[in-house]
């Protein structure tokens, strides 16, 4: 019988040999290569049994927590009675898409599918069909997922800034060069390149706030600055709000700014760990699509009842009124502990984040920029996560990853990740 110390070995090594690389998505390659069987709550638990606070969250979804016991029930229930039928809509599709409307200030309408890329793929899709223009711009670190119009320029090296950084062979060139890539919060890149070439930008997108480079928040003027160029230019403005929705509030970050975009995406924890996605936004616009208008959009699962069903328990469990006081006091609580460690070790570093999300950058501020963060240390960065992981606190030891907590974190888990945060960096 295999020992259990070399259970996660095993497994990786067993992945290693059917599937490329042993994982199916690029970023879960990650050293340590930790294997986990289970998640629950605030933790997740690795092969041997270890428990880890986890503030990796899969990226995100897990806002309630893992294996929600309300949003487990409300799934097996949906899944007791139907399966995919494929025909029509349901009645539990309809209620969601409703509640999202109500509360997401710039859905009027709502289409679901099942992935973030999925839902940036088909707004540009849209967005090119209304405007009958090719060209997008997309701002330096942000992400919006897999597809050959947006998957460039990210985490790019101090070399590349200012130039195109596809991050895949086998894109299709037009792609690549139909996408105009800006910095973050410079209006005034935008604005010329709009004098110049406005008539043929389809859209601008955006992640509200970057944090696909940890967190880098907006400056309202921005902000309001794309929504005001892009009426000017008729050009159809996206907020992916892929990890900001539902994370920063019902409404989103968008109802948090005051600005309305046209078009919305949303994933993540729309639906608590299930696969679900949404694109929402001005009903003339989302009425292009078929079968009313001539934009294809389709997908054999999208709006999958177990999905939806999930989507609908989580947003009921959000609309408590104390769900985001829990969250974003929690949030505070880790940020505002880190900020006080880090002053008393007098260690070169910026707490940042928002809300539920926080994370340590090893630098001094401004962060305005994906281009600030190159001063960032990223050794530090992950020998710090890597000492707390040893320490049962598992933070993705990646450079400019963010932290999620759930609303099964406990004030007692921030503390003890505090405790462990001070010791780990008292010595690094
Ligand atoms: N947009 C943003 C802002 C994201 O963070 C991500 C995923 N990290 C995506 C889109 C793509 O979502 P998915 O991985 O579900 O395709």
């Amino acid at each position: 019988m295999a020992t259990i110390a070399s259970r996660s070995q095993e497994i990786i090594e067993q992945a290693q040999r059917f599937i490329p690389g042993g994982v199916s998505s690029a970023n879960r390659l990650v050293e340590p290569n930790l294997v986990f069987t289970r998640a629950q709550g605030a933790y997740i638990f690795d092969a041997e049994g270890k428990r880890y606070i986890d503030y990796h969250a899969a990226f995100g979804p897990p806002l309630l927590g893992h294996c929600q016991p309300e949003v487990q029930q409300r799934v097996v229930e949906a899944m007791s009675h139907t399966d995919v039928i494929g025909v029509g809509s349901s009645d539990l599709e309809a209620q969601l898409a409703e509640k999202i409307c109500e509360h997401v200030p710039s859905a009027e309408k709502v289409l679901f599918c099942n992935s973030g890329s999925e839902a940036t793929y088909a707004a540009l899709r849209l967005a090119r069909a209304i405007t009958g223009r090719q060209k997008i711009i997309k701002f330096q670190g942000c992400y919006h997922g897999w597809h050959d119009a947006i998957l460039m320029n990210v985490i790019t090296p101090a070399e590349k800034i200012g130039q195109r950084d596809p991050l895949s062979a086998g894109m299709l060139p037009q792609a690549i060069e139909n996408t105009l890539v800006l910095p973050f919060n410079d209006l005034n890149a935008v604005q010329q390149v709009l004098q110049e070439q406005g008539t043929e930008i389809a859209a601008i997108i955006l992640e509200l706030i970057p944090h696909n480079i940890g967190t880098v928040l907006p400056q309202q003027a921005f902000v309001q600055g794309l929504r005001d160029l892009t009426r000017q230019h008729q050009i159809v403005l996206i907020f992916d709000e892929v990890v900001t929705g539902f994370r920063h509030g019902l409404g989103g970050y968008q109802k948090v700014l005051g600005v309305t975009p046209d078009l919305t995406t949303m994933a993540k924890s729309i639906a608590n760990g299930f696969p679900l996605a949404a694109l929402a936004g001005r009903a003339d616009l989302l009425d292009h699509c078929a079968p009313g208008g001539d934009v294809f959009f389709a997908g054999t699962f999208n709006a999958h009842p177990a999905s939806v069903a999930a989507s609908l328990a989580t947003i009921e469990i959000l609309e408590r009124p104390d769900s985001y006081a829990h969250l974003f006091n929690l949030g505070k609580r880790m940020r505002d502990g880190l900020a006080e460690i880090v002053q008393r070790h007098g260690i070169t570093a910026t707490v940042a984040g928002f809300g539920s999300i926080f994370l340590l950058y090893f630098m001094e501020p401004p962060i305005e920029s994906y281009t600030d963060l190159l001063r960032n240390d990223a050794k530090k960065f992950v020998d710090y996560r890597c000492a707390l992981i040893t320490r049962g606190i598992y933070e993705l030891p990646v450079n400019l990853k963010r932290n999620h907590i759930s609303l099964a974190h406990s004030a007692a888990d921030i503390d003890q990740s505090l405790e462990a945060a001070n010791e780990v960096l008292k010595a690094l």
